[in-house]
């Protein structure tokens, strides 16, 4: 049965009763929006307080039968001369049972909100009793798990609530489910007592949380103990392999152990909630979630392979790091409203810098925070589909729309530059004294600002409005003319790429290029230009890096002059962060056209046979695979093919350890295309042929298998059993064998996997179906999936209706990211073009977003040479 037609059936029954039982109400909220408007939240955050929730569910086994849940509301009701509208919009038919103040009474069920009668509320202390079957969505259920997925809004669409962030409430959660299943929620576990196969368990009441951070996790899983700190920390995962638990399982406990307590310190607060846990789910749809007390990751971001590069693991830092800091920002301050999510998301993120950093010595952070920040919002900030880090928000419904990497990413450069205009003290401070005024509570953006204009000696305001409220950003040219040897001019120019008169103020840290040496200079961007001819001081620069130190933020335009050096020069550049930043301008206009694809490959194949640096040489092998499978035809592929292949394996020879091996063993098999290659990485795969100082572990294997596959190397299907059979975990095991039928060398039975997609109910979980999508559209095999590119554009409001809160932009993504071709740049083009007046506004830029490199690269193929 559809969501729809459950709804209003329950909807015909109950208005019937309702008619009955009570006089009509007064008309203001007889018929809220669906989702949650946000006129309705303000209303009801003027209304409420102490709102406390006692939920029951029981869990069956089988994870197609319904949930029954029992609800028990009370709060404190100012005022009762209207109906009072909770939020419960889930996908079962409902047979419900409500009590008002003790008093059985009908409901009305409108547009996803019950409305409770107000002649049954009272001003003061209530109680409303609701008995239900809870909604499927958010639950994630399979046939031994079920885990919640609440943010941003979706806890209405499991179980009756107010679900806006600034109603904060008590939770008091109690499961019942089969006695051989582990469960966890966000308080600490009060007794669990077993009669016959089932175990019901009572957790204890939270402090006042939001409903988006309400979470329970039940089903077959592993527990593990750590003590830090005096601290027990819990680690619920569902991972088979002995091994791989020992290996990471203490690191994961330190990270998190000295994660808290480098918070406390900096927030000069003590871990504010009462106990804590985390869980590692295979299929979690998103790297973390700071569910409080119970942070959920998915699994594969902290069980790392024993052949982890140093960059997964300072990314697992990161995100631990990340996960806790929320403890503090978002978790004990939240937002008012989810305009603001990227307040909590960017002080996250900041933190977890500072958190993370310390334990790497050996890595270049500057260099670390260039590429997570810089390097991964420009993407956005480039595409027709950009947007301010702040967005307005009419409806929680929506708010899903307002995650994009820009605000993961480019608030916290945005941050750093704040903080270093501040001094470091001056900025945390602020930071104190907005989390202990707001603690248990919410707060804006703007209270935020006010907490640091009162410490800062320039006018945040207005720096705020420019970088906060403002798309896009800056363009900074260079201007360098010499003649003679001598340095006639050096200029910087900021410009305004909407053409408008916008300025954003910023610190510059330029690099000189000297001959055989390099200077630093600072310089605020105060005015539209910078003369620094005098400032140079004698040094007739071979380059200027306006970006230098990886610190500003703009689309920076080079001068002749240093492109031509930097595209000739790069590797032998002493500093890393300086090579990062060079390749970045090179790659920009690359982007931009300025520079043909090929003639950047050389330049790339040149760096690469060279880079010494294990972060540069990763960025630069992503961006490889973006140049060579989209920006490149198959012919000009063949041709670059034998130098490139070499290089790859002779990087691998040379790598020193089984990390650094595994970089360049990855690239080689996701980038080759000759016939000999391809033999060798086949005999590897058949355990016929070894890799000298790398042993393959089963997801290495299984990555190989998945890129011979696509290669069409003999007997395809009969080496994906093999592959099946050599996995002993049973969660991958089920993925690789949902996926086999995508892998298929046959394009019908890869087809008919995608139109069965059209059902709702097929898609899921979303993790294999985004996965399945890539695999679908591969490069290898976009010129046969092209035809599926329309069918897909076409489900998006579909799967947008259905799907998980990034399930849309994920879709987009993986159906585009193969594609380069002028041909599907053309149906994405006659598709945008022709969207009715009325599709969602941000779904629209978000297809900008994921079609902005397909868009360049059907540019740079049709003015290559064929
Ligand atoms: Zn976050």
């Amino acid at each position: 049965m559809t969501r729809m037609k459950a709804l209003g059936l329950c909807r015909w029954n109950l208005l019937a009763v309702w008619l009955l039982a009570t006089a009509p109400a007064s008309a203001q909220t007889a018929t809220p929006a669906p989702g949650v408007a946000h006129d309705l939240a303000r209303a009801r955050a003027q209304l409420l307080s102490n709102v406390r929730y006692e939920l029951s569910l029981s869990l069956p086994a089988a994870k197609d039968q319904p949930i029954d849940g029992n609800m028990v509301l009370r709060f404190v009701l100012a005022d009762r001369t209207r109906p009072l509208v909770l939020d419960f919009e889930p996908d079962r038919p409902q047979a419900l049972r409500l009590k008002v103040n003790g008093v059985p009474a009908a409901s009305d069920s409108v547009n996803g909100h019950l409305l409770l009668p107000p002649v049954l509320l009272r001003r003061g202390e209530n109680e409303v009793e609701i008995a239900f079957t809870a909604g499927d969505g958010p639950l994630n259920r399979s046939e031994d798990q079920l885990f919640t997925v609440f943010v941003p809004a979706q806890a209405r669409k499991a179980i009756p609530c107010f679900d806006q962030p600034d109603l904060k409430a008590r939770w008091s959660i109690a499961l019942e489910h089969p006695a051989q299943w582990s469960s966890l929620s966000n308080g600490a576990e009060l007794d669990r007592v077993v009669a016959g196969d089932r175990a019901r368990v009572r957790f204890a009441a939270t402090k006042p949380i939001p409903t988006y951070l309400v979470s329970f996790v039940a089903g077959a899983l592993r527990v593990e103990t750590g003590v830090r700190d005096g601290r027990t920390l819990r680690m619920f995962h569902r991972e088979t392999d002995a091994a791989k638990v020992q290996r990471n399982r203490d690191e994961i406990f330190d990270l998190h152990a000295r994660s808290l307590s480098f918070m406390a310190k900096y927030a000069g607060i003590p871990y504010p909630f009462d106990k804590f846990d985390f869980v590692l789910l295979p299929t979690f749809p998103f790297p973390g979630m700071e569910h409080v007390g119970a942070i959920a990751y998915n699994a594969d971001a902290l069980m790392l392979e024993d052949s982890a590069t140093q960059k997964e693991r300072l990314w697992r830092a990161r995100l631990i790091g990340h996960e806790v800091a929320h403890s503090w920002f978002g978790n004990l301050v939240t937002m008012r409203w989810f305009d603001d999510v990227w307040t909590k998301e960017v002080y996250a993120s900041f933190m977890a810098s500072k958190i993370a950093d310390p334990l790497f010595p050996e890595v270049r952070h500057d260099l670390a925070f260039f590429y997570d920040n810089h390097e991964r919002a420009y993407p956005i900030d480039r595409s027709q589909g950009t947007h301010p880090i702040r967005q307005p928000l009419q409806n929680l419904a929506d708010a899903a729309d307002l995650y994009s990497d820009l605000i993961y990413a480019k608030a916290p450069v945005v941050m750093r530059q704040l903080e270093a205009l501040m001094g470091e003290r001056a900025f945390r401070d602020g930071l104190r004294a907005y989390l202990r005024k707001h603690r248990y509570a919410n707060a804006t953006w703007d209270d935020l600002v006010a907490a640091l204009a009162s410490r800062a000696r320039f006018d945040v305001r207005s720096w705020s409005r420019v970088w906060i409220d403002e798309p896009g950003r800056p363009r900074i040219r260079t201007e360098l003319r010499v003649a003679d040897g001598r340095l006639d001019a050096l200029r910087l120019t900021e410009e305004d790429p909407q053409g408008g008169q916008r300025h954003w103020p910023q610190q510059l840290r330029i690099t000189l290029i000297c001959a055989s040496t390099q200077r630093t200079l600072h310089a605020d961007v105060r005015v539209a230009g910078i003369d620094l001819t005098r400032a140079s001081d004698g040094c007739v620069p071979d380059a200027v890096l306006a970006g230098g130190q990886g610190w500003a933020y703009a689309d920076f335009q080079f001068d002749e002059r240093s492109s031509r050096y930097l595209a000739e020069n790069l590797p032998a550049l002493e500093d890393p962060l300086t090579r990062a930043v060079a390749w970045s301008g090179l790659w920009e206009s690359m982007l931009a056209g300025r520079v043909p694809p090929q003639s950047l490959l050389s330049t790339l194949l040149a760096v690469l046979r060279k880079e010494r640096d294990e972060q540069v040489a990763s960025q630069l092998l992503s961006d490889l695979g973006t140049l060579w499978w989209r920006f490149l035809v198959p012919e000009q592929r063949h041709l670059a093919a034998p130098e490139l292949e070499t290089l790859l394996m002779q990087r691998l020879a040379d790598a020193p350890d089984a990390p650094r091996k595994s970089v360049w063993f990855t690239a080689l098999h996701s980038l080759a295309v000759s016939a000999d290659t391809v033999d060798w990485l086949h005999s590897v795969w058949k355990r016929d042929a070894a890799v000298a100082g790398l042993p393959l572990t089963e997801a290495d294997e299984t990555r190989l298998a998945r890129a011979l596959v696509r290669r069409d190397v003999v007997e395809s299907k009969e080496l994906l059993d093999v592959q099946i059979g050599r996995i002993a975990n049973p969660d991958r095991k089920s993925r690789m064998t949902y996926l086999r039928d995508v892998l298929s060398p046959d394009p019908r039975e890869r087809e008919a996997w995608f139109r069965e997609l059209a059902d709702p109910a097929k898609r899921k979980p979303e993790d294999w179906i985004i996965d399945g999508l890539a695999e679908l559209h591969h490069p290898l095999r976009a010129e046969v999936s092209a035809a599926l590119v329309q069918p897909a554009l076409e489900m998006l409001l579909d799967v947008r209706r259905h799907g998980g809160t990034f399930f849309d932009s994920d879709w987009m993504a993986s159906t585009l990211h193969g594609h380069g071709s002028p041909a599907v740049a053309e149906i994405v083009h006659r598709y945008l073009a022709g969207l009715p007046q009325d599709f969602p506004p941000k779904l629209r830029e978000r297809l900008l977003q994921s079609s902005d490199l397909l868009q360049r690269a059907a540019r740079a193929r049709s003015n290559s040479p064929q």
